[in-house]
C-alpha cells in the first residue's frame, strides 16, 4: 500500500516502534484489555527507547524529535493496543504543558524524569461540571500566606492512579472583566491533599487508568504555579489541541490500520461456498471503505500535525482530523465486525476491541459536537 512522504529517520523509528510493538505489546494487549491493567514496566521500556520524551528536546532529555514522531509512535501501538498508547499519548500532555509553559527551573526539575519514563505524567482539566465546559471548572486555588490552597475533584482523568507528575487547572480568581480566571499547578503524586479517587470502569482504552483526582487543601509553593496565573484555561485548551487531538488522531489511525488489516486477513481466509469471501462483491466494497476511512484519517492527522510543527493557526484542520479520524474508526470497526459474521463478536478477535477502544477516543480530547464546533467556527470566521 502507499505510504505517505517520510523521511528516512521517520521511516527507521517506524521500525523501531513495530519491532518493539511486536515484541512486548502485542504479546499482552489482550491482557491489558480483560484486567485493565496499566503495564507499568512496559512503559518504562518505552522511556529507554525515546518514546516518553519523543519531541522534548535533548537539553531536557528527551529525544529531540516531533509531533509527527510522536504520531508515528502512537499510531503503531494503537494498531495493536490502542489503550496502552492512551497512556503515552496523556503523558505527553503533561511534558507538553511543561515543556511550552515551564520556567527554565521546572523544564530541568521535570523533564528529565518524565522524558527519559521514569515517571509517568498526566493533565487534569476536567470535572463533573463538563469537560467541554472549561471555563465552568469549579477546583480553586487561593493564595495564602506565599502558598497556593488547592480544593476541587477532577474526573475522567486519564493515568490518574499511575502518574507522578500531574498538570491541574484551578480557578485563582477573576479577571479585570469579572470572567473566571485559572492557573495551572505542576502537583507531584504524593503531595498531601492530593490523591486519586474512584477510578472508572470504562469499556474501551482500558489499560489506561481514568479516574478522580481529588484535592484537599492540598498546599503547594509558588514554584508550582505552571505559566502565567490567569493562563491555566488557555493553557490547557492549547495543550489539549496540539498534543491531545493530534494524539487522539494518531491513535484512531492505528486502530483503522488494525482493522483494515485485519478484515483483509479474515476475508482472505474465511471460505465460502467454495472460495474465499474476499471474492465476495459485497466484502469487497466493506474493504474498500476501510482503506478510504483509514487513508483519508491519515493524511489529516499528518497534515494537521504537518501544519501544526510549521507554526500555523490550525486548530480547525487539527479538529477535523480528530473529528474524522475518531468516528471513522468507529465505521471501519463496525464493517470489520460485519464482514466477519459471527466471527466477529467473538472474543478470540481483537475487532470488538478496536470497536470499543474507537468509542472511547471520541470524547477524549474534546467530543465530536465540540470539533464540529471549532470546525464550523473557523470555516465561517
Ligand atoms: C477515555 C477518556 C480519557 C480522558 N482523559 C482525560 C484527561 O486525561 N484529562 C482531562 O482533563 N480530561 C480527560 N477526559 C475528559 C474529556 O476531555 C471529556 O470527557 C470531554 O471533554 C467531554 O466532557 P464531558 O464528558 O464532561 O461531557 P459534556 O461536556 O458534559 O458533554 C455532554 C454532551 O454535550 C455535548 N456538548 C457539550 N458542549 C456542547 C456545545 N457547546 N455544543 C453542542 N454540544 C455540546 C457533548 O458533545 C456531549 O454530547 C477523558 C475522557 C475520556 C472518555
Amino acid at each position: 500500500m502507499p505510504e505517505l512522504k517520510f523521511s528516512e529517520a521517520q521511516e527507521m523509528l517506524r521500525k523501531v516502534v513495530r519491532e518493539f510493538v511486536e515484541k512486548e505489546v502485542v504479546p499482552i494487549a489482550h491482557r491489558i484489555d480483560v484486567e485493565n491493567e496499566c503495564p507499568v514496566d512496559v512503559f518504562k521500556k518505552m522511556g529507554t527507547l525515546g518514546f516518553a520524551g519523543v519531541f522534548v528536546p535533548q537539553e531536557y532529555g528527551g529525544a529531540g524529535m516531533g509531533l509527527t514522531e510522536r504520531a508515528i509512535i502512537l499510531e503503531e501501538i494503537s494498531r495493536h493496543a490502542a489503550g496502552f498508547a492512551m497512556i503515552l499519548m496523556t503523558h505527553h500532555l503533561g511534558v507538553e504543558a511543561i515543556l511550552s509553559y515551564g520556567t527554565e527551573e521546572q523544564k530541568r526539575k521535570y523533564l528529565p524524569d518524565l522524558a527519559s519514563g521514569r515517571k509517568i505524567g498526566g493533565l487534569a482539566v476536567t470535572e463533573p461540571s463538563g469537560g467541554s465546559d472549561v471555563g465552568g471548572q469549579q477546583t480553586s486555588a487561593e493564595f495564602k500566606d506565599g502558598r497556593w490552597v488547592l480544593n476541587g475533584r477532577k474526573c475522567f482523568i486519564t493515568n490518574s492512579s499511575n502518574a507522578d507528575v500531574t498538570v491541574v487547572t484551578a480557578r485563582t480568581g477573576e479577571d479585570a472583566k469579572g470572567r473566571p480566571a485559572f492557573g495551572a499547578f505542576i502537583l507531584e503524586a504524593g503531595t498531601p491533599g492530593f490523591a486519586p479517587g474512584r477510578e472508572e470502569n470504562k469499556f474501551g482504552l482500558r489499560g489506561s487508568g481514568t479516574g478522580d483526582l481529588l484535592l484537599n487543601d492540598c498546599e503547594v509553593g509558588e514554584e508550582a504555579l505552571l505559566g502565567a496565573q490567569g493562563n491555566g484555561a488557555k493553557l490547557a485548551l492549547a495543550t489539549i489541541a496540539k498534543v491531545g487531538r493530534t494524539g487522539m488522531s494518531a491513535i484512531s489511525v492505528g486502530i483503522l490500520r488494525g482493522c483494515l488489516e485485519e478484515g483483509v486477513k479474515f476475508a482472505k481466509e474465511r471460505i465460502l461456498y467454495g472460495k474465499p469471501i474476499a471474492k465476495l462483491q459485497a466484502i469487497q466494497l466493506e474493504i474498500a471503505q476501510n482503506r478510504v476511512d483509514y487513508e483519508a484519517a491519515r493524511l489529516l492527522t499528518y497534515q494537521a500535525i504537518g501544519l501544526k510543527e510549521s507554526g500555523a493557526n490550525c486548530d480547525a484542520e487539527i479538529a477535523a482530523a480528530k473529528y474524522f479520524s475518531t468516528e471513522a474508526a468507529v465505521r471501519s470497526a463496525k464493517r470489520t465486525i460485519d464482514l466477519m459474521g459471527g466471527y466477529g463478536v467473538m472474543n478470540d478477535y481483537p475487532v470488538g476491541r478496536y470497536l470499543r477502544d474507537a468509542m472511547a477516543t471520541i470524547p477524549s480530547g474534546g467530543t465530536s459536537h465540540v470539533m464540529q464546533l471549532v470546525i464550523a467556527g473557523q470555516t465561517l470566521a
